[in-house]
């Protein structure tokens, strides 16, 4: 078999979708798994929309994601340009092939494509008019995805408008042939395209590429298909959120295909190993934004602490929890202890705010379950002469002395744990309680049990 040559073929509107994206990503993990070439190509015939900026939001997401493109933009390649708005000439030629093979006609200044098959009219109650109807061969196309679909078209439709412009599926079409593309793999929304699509193929006497189309993405909850306005549903917010993209792309690969068992967690090698068509679910897939958050946890708990620190660091300076000049010794023991609590780098800020700054807040609603429980402060008060008396502020030291004076008290070491924490970080979760208050040091840990007493 010839090399596999696949596109993504996105019409930039200023907003890269998880839509547009998984289909990006299947498109790319199609070529990587068969050796094949990733094109992208630029659908701009719509100038209005197709701004510079519209472009680089498209450019950047793929880069973030890792989506390399072999030809393309800022890539080059032998079947340029990639821009269709740059190919004029080339749909004037396929054109004039179809004027040539006699399936064109031009109607109210525009030049339509011609139907074969036999013609009748037939009244229409929406457009409360004749309309002239075609009885043409169904088309029928072997779907990698959704198996065998029949379809006829009825209508002849327009190839050129009368401003000169031509139309989606001419230009759509003539691309794929130019570009010598053997699978069309897109959002099932092109489905019901697809019947005209062949039938250009067939006037050009060229066989059409095979298609695959991959289901729909639904929004967390209802019915309906996720929207730009729906949460997680820009790529760039996810790169604003602290998202890696390593789990982007995990989870987004999950859109509608799935290994074959219940791994979710899968690197991006095996992934592409793994992918194929037969992997493509048919049923529509549902955007989870849990499920995302926890792959992007597994994927946060599993960078060494100098990368995760490498990441972190700027957030933390960004919400002036630290400086430039921070000890970096201090920084990683903090972020040792808080890598595997966070759930994206954002979270970063609010999971360790305590341990920059002095002036975190006091979840009140815990602080009255705590007071119901017992007397907070009179606790500390007991342990608070023994933490001055501790020579060595570890987490080893706090435990000794923490059971030596629960067994004097007839207490379990644990009952001492809640206010401890919540007097140190004023909430009532967090990394491991001992190992905290060593990182903290003893003059946090005493100035901060002292300040809750009074
Ligand atoms: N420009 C079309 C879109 O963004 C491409 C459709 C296709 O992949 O054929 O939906």
């Amino acid at each position: 078999m010839s090399e596999v040559r696949v596109r993504f073929a996105p019409s930039p509107t200023g907003f890269f979708h998880i839509g547009s994206a998984r289909t990006a990503l299947f498109n790319w993990l199609y070529a990587r798994h068969t050796g094949g070439r990733f094109i992208l190509r630029i659908e701009d015939t719509d100038k209005e929309r197709n701004t510079e900026e519209a472009l680089r939001v498209l450019i950047d997401g793929m880069r973030w994601l890792g989506l390399d493109w072999d030809e393309g933009p800022e890539v080059g390649g032998d079947y340029g340009p990639y821009f269709q708005s740059e190919r004029q000439k080339i749909y004037d030629e396929y054109l004039q092939r179809l004027v040539g093979a006699g399936r064109t006609y031009e109607k109210d200044g525009a030049i339509w494509f011609q139907l074969e098959g036999e013609r009748y009219t037939e009244y229409d109650d929406y457009k409360k008019a004749e309309i002239e109807k075609v009885r043409a061969a169904p088309v029928v196309i072997d779907d990698a995805v959704r198996g065998r679909v029949e379809r006829a078209e009825e209508r002849d439709f327009v190839l050129v408008r009368a401003d000169g412009s031509p139309v989606f599926h001419f230009v759509n079409v003539v691309d794929d042939i130019a570009m010598g593309i053997t699978h069309v793999i897109r959002g099932e929304d092109h489905l019901s395209n697809t019947s005209k699509h062949v039938e250009l193929f067939r006037a050009l006497e060229v066989e059409p590429p095979i298609f695959a189309h991959i289901p729909l993405i639904l929004k967390e909850s209802g019915p309906g298909k996720m929207s730009k306005r729906d949460a997680g549903a820009l790529i760039d917010n996810y790169e604003e959120r602290g998202f890696l993209p390593a789990a982007v792309r995990n989870y987004i690969a999950l859109l509608g295909w799935n290994p074959k068992d219940d791994r979710e967690k899968l690197d991006i090698d095996e992934i592409i190993d793994l992918f194929d068509f037969p992997g493509i679910n048919k049923g529509n897939a549902r955007f989870d934004e849990r499920k995302l958050s926890a792959l992007n946890a597994e994927y946060l708990r599993e960078l060494n602490l100098e990368s995760f620190a490498f990441l972190v660091r700027p957030r933390l300076h960004l919400a002036g929890l630290v400086a430039e000049d921070v000890d970096e010794d201090y920084l990683q023991a903090v972020l040792r202890l808080c890598q595997p609590k966070a759930r994206s780098l954002d979270d970063l800020a609010e999971l360790c705010d305590y341990f920059f700054s002095d002036t975190y807040t006091m979840d009140a609603k815990q602080g009255e379950k705590l007071e119901k429980k017992g007397d907070p402060k009179a606790l500390l008060g007991e342990i608070l002469p023994l933490l001055e008396a501790l020579d060595s502020f570890d987490a080893g030291s706090l435990q000794s002395m923490l059971e030596a004076h629960a067994v004097v008290k007839e207490q379990k070491i644990f009952a001492y744990f809640p206010a401890l924490r919540y007097a140190v970080s004023g909430r009532a979760g967090g990394p491991d309680l001992l190992p905290l208050l060593a990182v903290l040091g003893s003059d946090r840990v005493l100035a901060r049990i002292q300040a809750f007493i009074a």
